[in-house]
């Protein structure tokens, strides 16, 4: 009986450290994963969203490590030298997101590329950078001078707006 239960204990164990294992070697910091994108036939969890802003969004992955939710963005790419401005706001964007929704402000976010993750801080600076990238795109939309930023039908037709953007490719 002892040998049964030892036996369990070190199959647990095994299968914990193969579990951090696997999750390290992904590029995720330590803590557990509370939804994925990428889960095929696992139900779509609903996005963030904060009225005041009028801004909605899901990271790929949600991850708990202590009492920090830390929203992951996943990138197919290569990892630049840096990352690049725009993932980076579309992070801190997830970040603001996570703080709204659930009162929890992340410390900050992970920008994982294929190669490589980068741990990017939610900092008062960034928040601050972000709410005034959005009271932009906001002026822009209501002056109707809003123009397309690039000239790549792949990226609008990946797009979430693309139904309703008058200039997608
Ligand atoms: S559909 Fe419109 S908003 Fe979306 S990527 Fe294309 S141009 Fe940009």
């Amino acid at each position: 009986m002892i040998g049964l239960f030892l036996g369990l204990l070190i199959l647990a164990l095994l299968l914990f450290w193969l579990g951090q294992r696997q999750q390290r070697s992904a590029g995720l910091p330590e803590g557990r994963i509370l939804y994925s994108d990428m889960d095929v036939g696992s139900k779509p969890e609903r996005p963030f969203y904060d009225p005041e802003l009028g801004l909605t969004g899901k990271p790929d992955y949600l991850v708990q490590s202590g009492q920090d939710l830390l929203p992951v963005e996943v990138k197919s790419s290569d990892a630049p030298s840096e990352p690049y401005q725009s993932h980076i706001m579309q992070l801190m964007a997830y970040c603001y997101l996570v703080a709204r929704s659930t009162g929890r402000r992340p410390p900050y976010g992970i920008l994982r590329y294929r190669n490589r993750s980068f741990a990017i801080d939610y900092s008062a600076a960034r928040e601050e950078q972000l709410l005034a990238q959005i009271a932009e795109m906001r002026r822009l939309e209501r002056s109707g001078k809003a123009m397309r930023s690039h000239e790549e039908p792949r990226r609008c037709a990946r797009c979430g707006y693309a139904r309703h953007c008058p200039q997608k490719l």
